[in-house]
């Protein structure tokens, strides 16, 4: 048995290894279990940072194909060199997850290697390659992520029939891919095949793409997405995907109210009908935890129902975000050290990264109009901005809510090129609550893309200039 730690982590993901971090900077003695052999967790392996790399590498090959000429660059033949794509994709994640060891050696983490379970209060045992070992702690901290929710009928072998992690390592690009889902990984790995050359259908459940965003951001994106080759099929369900044939998968579909089933070909399927707690093996049992009844492990500001087991990240309930659960590891490291931990759930941004990107923050449309909360809105297109417009990426707009009577932002819906980084802007100003003024009157750079921002937060108080 080691000396007594302070707090032992289960799980090295973005929840994990900042709470290790940010343990570690407050003077805690600190370990974190990792049994992945990387850290990292899903977000650095096998999430956002391999498929932003591919959406990188393909928007750059959409953007030779189909941009350069028209800016007078002229190249000979394009082909892809999926393998390259591949590698400098390795490379990306492998550069990142050793900087987190370095991270982890900088501030006196200890990073041990093996499936943590907990054994009772204050006992963490890891079964590593050498055998088991029993670490002693005051607190342990619960960061075991999340993993893809299957779907039942469905076998996902991870070659023809992949989930998330199989779409980021396919060895061709498909002739025909099928999603099941409309949500955030079938728009990112639908678009990277797409600009590769697949042919994309999308089956979704709902008779909307990505539920619980705004629904007027929905409904562009749906219409952007068409215009760039995606078939959707919404308000239709998966019922089985034949496997038999050795070349092409058979589909069978049909609406989701009951009708007429429908088969569809394809060579590869990807099921992307969302992730679910991880938290298998663990040992909940062992302090009292229980889960809730889709699996999650509920909290009272990152504290479990047993006193000093707490948890973090995809494993307990709010987005499933890197950022919300890294907000959550040095809020819960904060509070473990005694001090206020905090996070403000009402201003977590989303983004999808697709092209046009799509970001949001706050309250959206149909959440003020269901709680009966008055509001104004400036909403300001790409097609009158500046930049928008020399860059020829004109598509999308900005919108912002406020307030009726105290011009706070309340929320801000954004479609177009960068609005990915353009949020963080709004999501500053919410957090010290800013009115959409504040915005109208605070001097952006020109020419830049951030300006619709201006133009519509300007646009709450009805004095838009620029369109
Ligand atoms: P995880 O990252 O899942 O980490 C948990 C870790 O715990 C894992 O490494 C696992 O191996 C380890 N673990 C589990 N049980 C044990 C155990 N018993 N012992 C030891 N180790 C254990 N989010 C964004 O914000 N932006 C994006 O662009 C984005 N893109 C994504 C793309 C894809 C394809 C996917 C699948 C997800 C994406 N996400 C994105 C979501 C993001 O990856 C997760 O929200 C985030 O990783 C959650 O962090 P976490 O620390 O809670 O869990
Ligand atoms: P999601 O929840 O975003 O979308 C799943 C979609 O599948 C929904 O539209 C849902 O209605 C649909 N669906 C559910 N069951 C279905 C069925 N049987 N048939 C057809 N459609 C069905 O989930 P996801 O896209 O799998 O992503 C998982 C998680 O990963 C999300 O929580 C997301 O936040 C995170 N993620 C984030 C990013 C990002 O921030 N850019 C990128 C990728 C993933």
């Amino acid at each position: 048995m080691s000396e007594t730690y302070d707090v032992v982590i289960i799980g090295g993901g973005p929840g994990g290894y900042n709470c290790a971090i940010r343990a570690g900077q407050l003077g805690l003695k600190v370990a974190c279990v990792e049994m992945r052999g990387k850290l990292g967790g899903t977000c650095l392996n096998v999430g956002c940072i391999p498929s932003k790399a591919l959406l990188h590498a393909s928007e750059m090959y959409e953007a030779a194909r189909t941009e350069f000429a028209g800016m007078g660059i002229e190249t000979g033949e394009l082909s892809i060199n999926l393998e390259q794509m591949m590698s400098q994709k390795s490379d990306a994640v492998d550069g990142l997850t050793k900087g987190v060891e370095f991270l982890f050696k900088k501030n006196k983490v200890d990073y041990i290697r093996g499936k943590g379970r907990i054994a009772g209060a204050g006992k963490v045992v890891v079964e590593g390659e050498d055998g088991e070992q029993e670490l002693a702690t005051r607190n342990i901290v619960i960061a075991t992520g999340s993993e893809v929710t299957p779907l039942p009928g469905v076998e996902i072998d991870e070659t023809r029939v992949v989930s998330s992690t199989g779409a980021l390592d396919l060895e061709k690009v498909p002739g025909k891919l099928v999603l099941i889902g409309a949500g955030v990984i079938g728009l990112e790995l639908g678009s990277v095949w797409r600009r590769l050359g697949a042919e994309v259908t999308v089956v979704e459940y709902l008779d909307r793409i990505l539920p619980g965003m705004d629904g007027e951001l929905a409904k562009t994106a749906q219409r952007t997405f068409a215009k760039q080759g995606f078939d959707f099929h919404l308000g239709t369900k998966v019922t089985g995907v034949d496997t038999s044939d050795d070349t092409t998968l058979k589909v069978t579909v049909e609406p989701a109210a009951g009708g007429d089933a429908q088969t569809l070909e394809a060579d590869t399927v990807i099921v992307c009908i969302g992730r679910r707690p991880y938290t298998d093996g663990l040992g909940l049992e062992t302090v009292g935890v229980e889960t809730d009844a889709r699996g999650f492990i509920p909290n009272d500001h990152f504290q479990t129902s047993s006193e000093n087991v707490w948890v973090i990240g995809d494993c307990t309930h709010g987005p499933m975000l890197a950022h919300k659960a890294e907000d959550e590891g040095v809020a819960c490291a904060e509070r473990i050290a005694g001090k206020a931990g905090h996070v403000n759930y009402g201003i977590i941004p989303g983004v999808v990264y697709t092209s046009p990107e799509i970001a949001s923050v706050g309250k959206t449309e149909d959440e003020l109009k269901a709680e009966g909360r008055k509001y104004k809105k400036g909403k300001f297109p790409f097609q009158a901005n500046s930049r928008a417009r020399t860059n020829h990426t004109t598509d999308g707009f900005v919108k912002i809510l406020a307030d009726a009577e105290t011009d706070e932002i309340l929320g801000a819906h954004m479609i177009g090129v960068n609005v990915g980084e353009m949020i963080s802007e709004v999501c500053l100003a919410m957090e010290f609550r800013a009115a959409s003024e504040d915005v109208a009157r605070t001097c952006h750079p020109h020419p830049t893309l951030s300006e619709a921002v201006r133009q519509a937060a300007m646009g709450v108080e009805g004095w838009t200039m620029q369109a």
